[in-house]
């Protein structure tokens, strides 16, 4: 997974992850992008960070400062958020070394989620090193 940090024409930044870049881009290219605080569909990137995990878990629901974002949207990527962390090792900054060492064997494979630059999330790309993305929302604090 890859997550970018978007911002909309009325400068709103919001978090959203994507399966890959090009899921990313499909979906911005169609409109299917958009601000959780406007509804803009103009959004740009500004960084991104990427993470490798897959699902298992159940969650519960709770309230959080998101409700902008459509509520069953909110629900399935919560949902998601808690199943990557549930199922995958936080790596932090650290994502795009640990990454690599997944992906060349040097480390045990696992899933692990992160945050990187851009450029490393792009050299990783370009390793063939396979990342995905979605919205990462905050999680509800009770
Ligand atoms: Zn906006």
């Amino acid at each position: 997974m890859i997550r970018y940090q978007l911002q909309c024409d009325k400068s709103h930044s919001f978090d959203s992850w994507f399966r890959d870049s090009a899921a990313y881009d499909s979906l911005s290219a169609t409109g299917a992008v958009s601000c959780p605080v406007c509804g803009s569909a103009t959004v740009e990137k500004q960084l991104m960070a990427p993470a490798i995990g897959k699902s298992a878990a159940k969650t519960d629901d709770a309230p959080s400062q998101a409700m902008a974002l459509a509520g069953e949207q909110l629900r399935q990527l919560r949902e998601l958020r808690r199943q990557i962390e549930a199922n995958a090792d936080y790596v932090g900054p650290a994502f795009a070394e640990e990454a690599r060492k997944i992906h060349y064997g040097e480390t045990d494979s696992r899933n692990i989620y992160g945050e990187t630059s851009a450029e490393d999330a792009r050299e990783l790309h370009e390793e063939g090193i396979e990342f995905a993305a979605i919205p990462w929302v905050p999680t509800a604090k009770n």
